[in-house]
C-alpha cells in the first residue's frame, strides 16, 4: 500500500497529540479525528485489520483535511503526516473506495487537461482556472508582467494534475502532468511564472519526483520579480501577510517574504502564532469544492482572530485563499501581486 513508504509517521504519530493545535480542521470543528494521532490510528487499524475503507466515516475523515503540512513541518522529528494523508487518499482510490463527489470532481479534472497559449515572448505565464477568475489579481499579474518580461505568453487551461494528486487519483494525474510538461516545453520560453501556489508546487516538486522536465525554469511571481530586479516607487505600508502553506511548508520557498520585504512593507504578524495555516485548506487544493461548510468555518476562525476585522489589510499569496476569506471571512483581502503592483 502508499501509506507503507510513511512507517515513521504511522507508527508515531497514532501515540502523539503535540501537533493537534496545528490541525486546522480540528480547531474548528472540535474533532480528534480530524487530528494526525487518529488519522495515524486509524490508518494503523487498517493494516492490522480492525479498520477498513468499507468504513465510509474512515473515507470522509481522509477526506476531510487541510494538508497545509504545519503539523509535519513543525513535529520535532518531521513525521510527514501530510504525505501520509496523501497516500491514504491514493490507497482508498487504488480500492475502488473514493466517495461519489470526489469521483466526479476527479472524472471533471481528468476532462479539463487542455490549454492554450497566446501573445509572444520568451517567458511563460501560467494562469490556472482560479487564478484566472479573478479580475484583481489576473489585472495585477499582467501590469506585474509587462514590467518585468515585456513581451510574454499566456498559458490557460485545465488541470495539471496537482487537483488530481491531491485527490488521490494518481496516475491520473501523472498523464495530466505529462502533458501539460509537453504542452508547456513545445513553446519556446526559458521561463514560466506560476502565481498560483499549488500549481507552483506541483512544478516544482511532483513534475521532478514523477522524472518529468520542464525546458523553462519554474518561477513564482515573487521569484520572478526579484530575479527582475523590478523596481517598486511606492512602499507597501502596512499590512498582514499570511504566510503561503505552499511556499512555507512545501516548497521552503522565501520569494515572498523577500518581496514583501523590496516592497518596504510593515508586516505585522497575524493572529496568536505564525505556526498555523490562516489559508483555509489552500492545501487540499479543493476543500471549498468538496466541503464549502468547513471552508466557512476555517475563514471566520481567521476573522475572529484579524485584530480589526473591518480595517486590516491582510495579504493572502494565492487566489484560494483570498476567495474564502473575502466570502465567508468578510475581511479585505488582497493578493500579494495586487500590492506589488500597486506599488510599482
Ligand atoms: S507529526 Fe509529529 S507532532 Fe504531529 S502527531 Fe505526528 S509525531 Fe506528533
Amino acid at each position: 500500500m502508499n501509506i507503507d513508504k510513511y512507517e515513521d509517521a504511522i507508527m508515531n504519530c497514532r501515540f502523539c497529540f503535540m501537533c493537534r493545535h496545528l490541525s486546522a480542521i480540528g480547531n474548528v470543528r472540535f474533532t480528534e479525528v480530524d487530528t494526525p494521532r487518529i488519522r495515524a490510528a486509524m490508518l494503523y487499524g487498517l493494516r492490522t485489520g480492525t479498520n477498513s475503507f468499507d468504513d465510509e466515516d474512515f473515507v470522509d475523515a481522509l477526506y476531510r483535511q487541510d494538508l497545509s503540512a504545519c503539523c509535519a513541518r513543525h513535529c520535532v522529528n518531521h513525521y510527514d503526516e501530510n504525505g501520509l494523508a496523501l497516500a491514504a487518499r491514493a490507497d482508498v482510490v487504488e480500492a475502488g473506495k473514493a466517495p461519489a463527489a470526489v469521483k466526479r470532481l476527479a472524472a471533471k479534472f481528468v476532462k479539463s487537461a487542455a490549454w492554450k497559449a497566446s501573445g509572444n515572448g520568451k517567458v511563460a505565464l501560467f494562469l490556472d482556472e482560479t487564478t484566472a477568475s479573478d479580475k484583481a489579481e489576473t489585472a495585477a499579474l499582467r501590469k506585474l508582467m509587462k514590467n518585468a518580461a515585456g513581451d510574454y505568453v499566456t498559458v490557460t487551461g485545465g488541470s495539471i494534475g496537482k487537483a488530481l494528486k491531491v485527490l488521490g487519483y494518481v496516475p491520473e494525474a501523472k498523464d495530466a502532468a505529462a502533458k501539460f510538461a509537453q504542452f508547456l516545453n513545445g513553446l519556446d520560453v526559458s521561463a514560466v511564472v506560476v502565481p498560483n501556489p499549488a500549481a507552483f508546487d506541483a512544478l516544482k516538486n511532483d513534475y521532478p519526483a514523477w522524472g518529468l522536465k520542464l525546458k523553462a525554469k519554474v518561477f513564482c511571481t515573487a521569484g520572478f520579480l526579484l530575479d527582475r530586479k523590478v523596481r517598486f516607487s511606492k512602499s507597501a505600508g502596512e499590512l498582514y501577510y499570511l504566510a503561503d502553506d505552499f511556499m512555507r511548508n512545501y516548497c521552503g520557498c522565501e520569494c515572498p517574504e523577500r518581496l514583501l520585504a523590496a516592497l518596504k512593507a510593515k508586516n505585522k504578524p497575524f493572529g496568536t502564532n505564525d505556526e498555523e495555516t490562516y489559508n483555509c485548506g489552500e492545501g487540499a487544493v479543493v476543500l471549498d469544492r468538496l466541503h464549502p461548510e468547513i471552508v466557512k468555518s476555517l475563514a471566520e476562525y481567521v476573522a475572529a482572530r484579524a485584530d480589526d476585522p473591518k480595517k486590516d489589510r491582510i495579504v493572502t499569496l494565492g487566489v484560494y485563499a483570498k476567495m474564502a476569506l473575502v466570502k465567508y471571512g468578510k475581511l479585505d483581502v488582497k493578493t500579494l501581486n495586487e500590492i506589488a503592483a500597486s506599488c510599482l
